[in-house]
């Protein structure tokens, strides 16, 4: 960035936290340089759709450039950072060196395995958009092979695993099997609905164990009559090619196992020198400040602000984004830094057709359909850019009305 004279705040990530830091500099006067290894930002909670062909993936990303179009002050490098020296205030990135005033860390999170056997190898995560693709290629491609087997082979094909019973676990297992009752046998008339098995596999005594019991009972409840089989108390001990080995000695086979049952920290930071704590994310400052620096700041998923609630959702990343490029502004003018506090506006997770539950505040808890329709409206409004709403409101309609999955496309090869 050529120096003008003006605060150099150089932003690492343009996922939530990023882009929410960005914008709060919007009116500020200072250069602001966004670097991101993606040239758009994915809008994860509807990531799970594009692995089950509901949403294509252009419907839930959107390129950075045209987000800060309008920020003057704000510009985008499309990198790679590959090392941090906090002391000489630099970053190595695969565009050159970039040197900062300010720096903002808003790297995300990465998949954890807690060190299942096989796990890494042989199941699919689900943190990228890449990974999406890649999921749904496989899944579609599970018909495709299935329908050139003779049925009585067909199960192994035609079992999808998924492990963690969390929002992402849940929302997926009722997003395939909705696949499976409604688009796939139309498609593939040879095939019967009933030669294919979603499994949600989650260690604990209930799903979506951050919500109020009443509304977990309900998710398994409704995933259930979907068709659904919901193991809980099951812990998934290996993963192999052909399928995973529970605790107890139960063997489920299947070609496709997916892996939503852990998330941490980014897996570079560590050797960026910064303090990593539990789950693999940076320890940060009240004030989301790191290494006791008032220059190097780490939101989002990445950071974990000591004992104080930071959940790796959206909201607790655009609240540390937004305050700590207010805490940056606040250095600049001389004044005291403000502490972090996370404002639980509330959860939301979709199990199916008319089916969501909604927990507002920490306090208000509702499930159903009008739950479902709280759901659409939100994720609507969030989602960034007029034509990815209108084009996820017309795959949306075109599900509901008609059982239809846009996206049922096969766009690689199944074993890339
Ligand atoms: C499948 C899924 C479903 C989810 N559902 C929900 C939900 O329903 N509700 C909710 O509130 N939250 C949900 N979340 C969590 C939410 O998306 C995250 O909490 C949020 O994205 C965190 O924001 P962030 O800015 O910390 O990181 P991210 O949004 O992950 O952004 C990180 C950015 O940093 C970039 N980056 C990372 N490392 C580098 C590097 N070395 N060089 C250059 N760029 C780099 C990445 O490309 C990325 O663009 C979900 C997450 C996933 C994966």
């Amino acid at each position: 960035m050529e120096s003008t004279g003006r605060p150099r705040i150089v932003i690492v990530g343009a996922g939530f936290g990023g882009l929410w830091a960005a914008k709060a500099l919007r009116k500020a006067d200072v250069e602001v340089e966004i670097i991101d290894r993606h040239n758009f930002h994915t809008f994860f909670p509807l990531l799970y759709q594009v692995a089950a062909a509901e949403l294509a993936p252009g419907d839930i990303s959107h390129p950075v450039r045209k987000i800060i179009r309008r920020q003057r002050n704000a510009r985008f490098t499309h990198a790679e950072v590959t090392g941090l020296d906090s002391a000489t205030s630099t970053l190595m990135t695969t565009a050159g060196v970039k040197n900062f005033d300010y720096l903002i860390l808003a790297a995300g999170s990465t998949t954890i395995y807690y060190g299942v056997a096989g796990a890494e190898a042989h199941s699919f995560p689900l943190r990228t958009l890449e990974e999406a693709v890649r999921l749904r290629n496989h899944l579609l491609a599970r018909f495709e092979a299935a329908e050139q087997l003779p049925a009585d082979a067909r199960g192994h094909e035609l079992t999808f695993l998924i492990v963690g019973g969390g929002p992402t676990g849940v929302e997926f297992a009722g997003a395939i099997q909705e696949l499976i009752n409604g688009p796939l046998p139309r498609d593939h008339p040879r095939l019967s609905v009933k030669d294919a098995r979603v499994v949600l596999v989650e260690a604990g005594e209930r799903l979506l164990s951050v919500y109020p019991e009443k509304l977990s009972a309900y998710a398994r409840q409704r995933l259930e009559r979907m068709g659904v089989e919901v193991l809980l108390g099951a812990s998934v001990e290996a993963v192999d090619e052909a399928g995973v080995d529970l605790a107890g000695g139960a063997r489920i086979d299947s070609q496709t196992v997916v892996w939503t049952a852990g998330v941490g920290g980014p897996p570079d930071l560590s050797a960026w020198g910064l303090p990593i704590g539990r789950n693999g994310r940076v320890e940060v400052a009240p004030d989301l400040s790191v290494n006791g620096s008032d220059h190097v700041y780490v939101v989002g998923d990445s950071s974990q602000p000591g004992e104080v609630a930071s959940p790796m959702v959206a909201q607790n990343a655009t609240q540390q984004g937004t305050l700590a490029a207010e805490n940056i502004l606040r250095v600049v003018a001389g004044q005291v830094p403000h502490a972090y506090s996370y404002r639980d506006l509330g959860n939301m997770a979709v199990i199916g057709r008319n089916a969501a539950v909604v927990h507002l505040f920490g306090k208000i808890a509702f499930k159903g359909y009008l739950a479902w329709v709280m759901w659409l409206a939100l994720h609507l409004a969030k989602l960034i850019g007029f034509r990815n709403r209108v084009a996820a409101l017309l795959s949306w309609a075109g599900d509901y009305l008609f059982r239809d999955r846009v996206a049922r496309l096969i766009t690689s090869q199944p074993d890339e």
